[in-house]
């Protein structure tokens, strides 16, 4: 069961060829026999996931299910989930007991999709590799001595691993995508306001947006159907009207324009995922695609913006955790201050602590029009360019990672080396437009991803072109030996 996808199961589920409670026993059983090795879920959720299940085949006899009615997922533990330990991957809240649901979870809830647990994750989305979390590293599947990337990796490891169909993620600078790559999966960063914020812990307001991770393009797009829609809680949820994602999954290639953004294809790219890359082109050629050369002049400067914008960003967000209203309190506080420091000197681990740094000083007075103004202005320039490349082609393809999974440990002690495998990923949260990772080929046994940047509210197309690929390619099939 679990090699099938996410609409493969929906039809099973429809045809009565599986239960839901069948399915999601199934899961928690790979779940309890495969995760050890792997960490990639922080909290296991079998009883509640068991109770939605039987709801679900309940609501299938009355005639009341829903596309993914029945369909089991896992959360990344940004998302509040009623009841449920939601962490962050963070000490300072190991003991968080969320008393909402996110509004994602809600729209899962009302789809009917069983929640088999929470993913790990680098503490509070901060991180390339998974390993900042409090509870310890994820493993990559494909090789468990390697990173799963970072922030969502618990997500990308737990769908790579098969032990769950499909997970949330989010992305602030690449997090969906640059995991997906380095796991073979298929992941999904939707336009900034896509999908709702509300109960997902913020890191980043202006750059941070949850997306579907699955195998495929199609499950994105199903599960993006459940995710998008305006949820008037989140003050910079967009209002559009309703659409079907995987509309435009059988659109003919023929006359597309793909763009190659000269700066994504210089010096800095491993050997094996340049090869990969030019494969994926030969196949888009060969489909009736045109491939034109754009610039994005500003794309240099996207990692330095990012690294004021979103620390800056972050030391606001993370004002909150105080030791007063929730989350860690230190022991027997002398003073008001002693508290303060205590709770969050031992709540928050080094990279949380190094950003909250960086960010409160570039806001500081003196620095502001500096550093944070001066990054604002550039992070429209960034965007301009995407704007001046969409003028002349509809999508634009680069490498979603510079290199391959890297070993654990390899980058931790140098923050700079991690900050730059997101260089691909950063510019595109700049800008606020919608991109997606999907496995396009191996080097050295390790996956490599193709990243397909899209215009504003153009999900739908990058879906139809990634589905295309996949229907004319095996990869997104492969599984880690061992998790198949
Ligand atoms: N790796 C980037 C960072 O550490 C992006 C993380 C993310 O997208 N949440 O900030």
């Amino acid at each position: 069961m679990h090699d099938k996808t996410i609409a493969e199961l929906a039809t099973a589920l429809r045809g009565g060829e599986v239960s839901s409670v069948e399915l999601t026993e199934h899961y928690l059983r790979r779940i309890e026999s495969l995760d050890g090795c792997l960490n990639s879920l922080i909290t296991v959720t079998a009883e509640q996931a068991l109770e939605t299940a039987r709801a679900a085949d309940d609501a299938r006899v009355r005639g009341e299910a829903g596309p993914l009615t029945g369909v089991p997922i896992v959360h990344k533990d940004i998302f509040c989930t009623q009841g449920v330990r939601t962490s962050c991957a963070s000490r300072m809240l190991d003991n968080f007991i969320s008393p909402y649901d996110a509004g994602v979870v809600e729209r899962f809830k009302a789809a009917g999709c069983p929640v088999l647990g929470k993913t790990n994750m680098d503490e509070f989305a901060m991180g390339s590799s998974n390993e900042t979390s409090f509870y310890g590293p994820v493993n990559n599947p494909w090789d468990t001595e390697r990173v799963p990337g970072g922030s969502s990796g618990g997500s990308a490891a737990a769908v790579a691993a098969r032990l769950a169909p499909g997970a949330t993620g989010t992305d602030t600078g690449g997090s969906i995508r640059q995991p997906a790559a380095l796991t073979g999966i298929t992941g999904l960063k939707p336009t900034y306001g896509r999908v709702s914020r509300w109960g997902m812990i913020a890191f980043a307001s202006s750059l941070d947006q949850g997306g579907p991770m699955a195998r495929t393009a199609e499950d994105c797009g199903l599960m993006l159907n459940v995710m998008a829609g305006f949820d008037a809680r989140d003050s910079t949820s967009l209002e559009r009207p309703a659409e079907d994602f995987n509309a435009c999954l059988n659109s003919t290639l023929r006359g597309l324009k793909i763009g190659l953004p000269r700066e994504f294809f210089g010096e800095g790219m491993d050997p094996g995922v340049a090869r990969v890359i030019n494969e994926a082109i030969d196949f888009y050629r060969k489909l009736g695609a045109e491939f034109v050369d754009v610039d994005l002049p500003h794309s240099g400067l996207s990692v330095p913006v990012y690294y004021v914008v979103a620390p800056a960003e972050c030391s606001s967000n993370l004002a909150r955790f105080d030791g007063v209203r929730y989350g860690h309190r230190c022991e027997a506080p002398k003073d008001l201050m002693d508290l303060y420091m205590r709770s969050r000197g031992e709540g928050f681990g080094a990279e949380v602590q190094r950003r909250i740094m960086v960010g409160t000083y570039a806001l500081s007075a003196g620095y502001f029009d500096a550093y944070y103004l001066k990054a604002q202005k550039i992070r429209r320039l960034i965007a301009d360019d995407f704007r001046n490349a969409f003028e002349q082609v509809d999508v634009i393809l680069a490498p979603a990672t510079p290199t391959t999974a890297f070993r654990l440990g390899e980058k931790t002690a140098d923050p700079v080396t991690m900050y730059l495998s997101d260089i691909y990923t950063i510019a595109v949260n700049l800008a606020g437009l919608p991109a997606m990772s999907l496995p396009a080929g191996f080097a050295e046994g390790l996956p490599v991803g193709m990243q397909l940047i899209g215009n504003y509210f153009d999900e739908a197309r990058l879906l139809g072109v990634a589905h295309q690929y996949q229907m004319g390619t095996e990869w997104h099939q492969m599984a880690p030996a061992g998790f198949e």
